[in-house]
Order: C-alpha cells, then sequence, then structure tokens
C-alpha cells in the first residue's frame, strides 16, 4: 500500500464494522478468570483502542518499526530524554522550537543530563561537539523557526562514530514530505498537534522507532510510569486528520511556495526561508531528503523588529498566533516568546500557510507590507 492508502485504511481493523471508528472510553477492561484473556488491553494509561490503531498508522506512515504515541510533541520528546542514562550527552541544531529549549535550560540540570548546542550544517561545528558521551543527536529540518535544512545522512553517519541515536524532529515536514528513518535516523518526532491533527483542534505527539523494540519498549514504559498519555478522543481526532494528511499537505505546499516567491520579490523583504525557494543555498539537500518544501515560510522584514510588528497588526485574513499546521493561515512575531539568548532575528515573521485561495492569502501579505 502506498502511504495515500495507508493513512486512509490501516490498520484495517472495524471494530463492530464501524467505518468511522467508536471511541473507546474505558479506563478499564475485564480481566476475567486466569487465562481467560477477555481483552487485549486493562488499563487506559497503558493502552487503548483507539491509541493502538493510530501507532499501527503511524509507524507504518514513517516506515518505523513501531509508534508511540504522547498526549503532546513535549510530553513524546520528554519520554526519550526519560530513556537516556544520567551524565549523557545530547546534541541539539542550534535552530531548536522554544519549548525544547526550555526544557533544556529548566530541567536538564536536575535530570544531570548534558546539552551542546551546535550548528548541524557545519561538519567542523558537529565533529567538535561529538565526544564518547553523546547519547543522542536531536534536531529539526527544517527547524523551527528559522527552516534551516540539515542532512540527515550525514549526522546518522557521524553519530555512528560514538554510537549516538539520531532523532529528527519532522514536525514541518510530516511523513507526507520526509522520511528520516529511510535515511537511517532511529527516532522520528512528531508534533500530532500541527499537520497530523490539521485543523487546530487536537494535541498529540509521536515518536516512531526504526529498528529497535528495546527502545519502543522503554518508550512505553516510561509513558505508562509518568502517564503523558494520548486520550481516546485525541487518538481518534489524530487518526481522522491523517486521512486527509497528504491532500491537504499538497495544498499547503503549493500556497507555501508561491508567497514565498511572492515575498522573495518584495522590496519590503530582506529575506524568504522556504526549503524549494530556488535562492535557498540549501535547496539541493532540501530536494535529496523532502518531496516538496511544506507548508511554512519565515520572512525577514527590512526595517526590524517594528516593521515586522506592523506587518503582523496589519493583516486581515492571516490570523496573528502561534502554532502551525491548520487550515487557517497563521503569521508570528517569532522572537516575541522566545526572547533571551534566542537566535531568531527581531525582524523575523513566520507563516504558517493555509488551505484558503492563494489570491487572497497575497492580497492579504501586499495590502499588510503596504
Ligand atoms: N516540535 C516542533 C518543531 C514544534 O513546533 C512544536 C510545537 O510547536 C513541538 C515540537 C511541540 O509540540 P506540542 O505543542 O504538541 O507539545
Amino acid at each position: 500500500m502506498r502511504p495515500e492508502t495507508i493513512a486512509i485504511h490501516l490498520p484495517g481493523i472495524r471494530r463492530e464494522g464501524a467505518l468511522s471508528p467508536p471511541i473507546h472510553l474505558s479506563t478499564t477492561y475485564e480481566f476475567g478468570g486466569t487465562d481467560e484473556g477477555i481483552s487485549e488491553f486493562d488499563y487506559i494509561r497503558d493502552d487503548n483502542p483507539n491509541v493502538a490503531d493510530l501507532e499501527t498508522r503511524l509507524a507504518a506512515l514513517d516506515c518505523g518499526e513501531g509508534a508511540v504515541t504522547f498526549a503532546s510533541g513535549m510530553a513524546a520528546g520528554t519520554a526519550l530524554l526519560q530513556t537516556l542514562p544520567a551524565r549523557a550527552k545530547v546534541i541539539f541544531h542550534r535552530d531548536l522550537y522554544s519549548g525544547f529549549q526550555k526544557l533544556v535550560k529548566n530541567l536538564f540540570p536536575q535530570w544531570n543530563l548534558v546539552s551542546e548546542f551546535a550548528d548541524l550544517r557545519d561538519s567542523g561545528a558537529l565533529e567538535k561537539a561529538i565526544t564518547p558521551e553523546v547519547e543522542l543527536i536531536w534536531f529539526e529540518t527544517p527547524s523551527n523557526p528559522g527552516l534551516e535544512l540539515v542532512d540527515i545522512e550525514t549526522i546518522v553517519r557521524v553519530a555512528a562514530t560514538v554510537n549516538a541515536r539520531v532523532v529528527v524532529d519532522g514536525t514541518f515536514a510530516t511523513s507526507a514530505l520526509q522520511q528520516p528513518l529511510n535515511w537511517g535516523a532511529d527516532v522520528v518526532l512528531h508534533s500530532a498537534t500541527k499537520y497530523f491533527g490539521g485543523h487546530s483542534d487536537v494535541q498529540g505527539g509521536a515518536l516512531i522507532v526504526r529498528q529497535d523494540e528495546e527502545l519502543v519498549e522503554s518508550l512505553r514504559k516510561v509513558r505508562s510510569i509518568t502517564g503523558g498519555v494520548l486520550s481516546p478522543f485525541n487518538a481518534y481526532m489524530v487518526s481522522r486528520g491523517l486521512m486527509s494528511l497528504h491532500c491537504r499537505i499538497a495544498k499547503h505546499c503549493e500556497n507555501a511556495l508561491a508567497i514565498a516567491h511572492l515575498l522573495s520579490q518584495h522590496p519590503k523583504i530582506s529575506r524568504v526561508h522556504y526549503p524549494f525557494l530556488p535562492s535557498n543555498p540549501d535547496i539541493a539537500l532540501a530536494k535529496k531528503q523532502m518531496s516538496a518544501g511544506g507548508g511554512m515560510v519565515s520572512m525577514e522584514v527590512a526595517g526590524g523588529r517594528e516593521a515586522a510588528l506592523t506587518v503582523a497588526s496589519r493583516v486581515k485574513l492571516f490570523v496573528n498566533a502561534t502554532s502551525l499546521g491548520g487550515v487557517e493561515s497563521l503569521i508570528q512575531h517569532r522572537f516575541s516568546p522566545e526572547r533571551v539568548g534566542t537566535i531568531v532575528p527581531e525582524s523575523m515573521l513566520r507563516l504558517s500557510v493555509g488551505l484558503e485561495h492563494i489570491e487572497d492569502l497575497k492580497e492579504d501579505l501586499l495590502q499588510a507590507l503596504g
């Protein structure tokens, strides 16, 4: 089966014959007598039919051996870190979602974990950061919000020299556009709150593991102990979103590329960040590991912070709000929530390009740029 078909048909279980899967709200399942095995489930924190069905679908879409879902993308990433031994070192790419930066700053010291941030596009910087204590190399590609591209195959090769695992946060690209596990990454992380759900109305997260049953078991154990599970309703909503993922992503990509082209020719924009824009110095890498550029565009407004804030306040159709991956277009000044220590330029606005008519989106940005 091809991905579009997998997204709709897996796992192929029609409980009670229902085409739309029932939502199993029961928190507990009957044990019965010894060996009766009435149900494969026992308690909601350990497993649930909606969660199990979603995990089968996610593992297949990312070509992994197993998937483990969580209450959010943050809970997914946290669970992975909680499988590490004390004093383990994690190398992060310098442009990293602010939530994980906060986690590193606030919780790494008390968890006795060591972090190092490096520009993973620079082979010298990576070689300097690689030491025998490294257990994990973690990056987003494309990254949030700079849309920087990291070469998955290269990082996998370097990680192997110290037996470190590689985790790719594929939230921006989704499994529809990029398959990190096929390039040798060990784990792919997704915030299902974004494109997987696709309608800004559900939160979730997932880790898909390439080939490591022990890691899948450790992640399930951490999830069961700490309780960051996805609810049955949210599992249903993410599964529902996945059914139209490929269709939606194609339109997100088409609209975003058109917006990136428009902005790159605008005199009030000093720089546009988009993987498939011809002026992107990393376009060859983008085309190597992605099948299209995705729905996210970042732009730097000539005139700096004030000019950027003015544009964000003038849009009428784009909504000035955080998050991404929904049907509606969003715009956000990412420096504002990140502030101290961020590498995000003050002139940058991040766009999550939605599924509206492209001419309406173009008109809105043009009027806002003035
Ligand atoms: N990874 C990336 C790249 C994100 O942008 C986000 C949230 O914006 C997350 C992870 C965290 O996901 P969640 O908000 O579902 O916890």
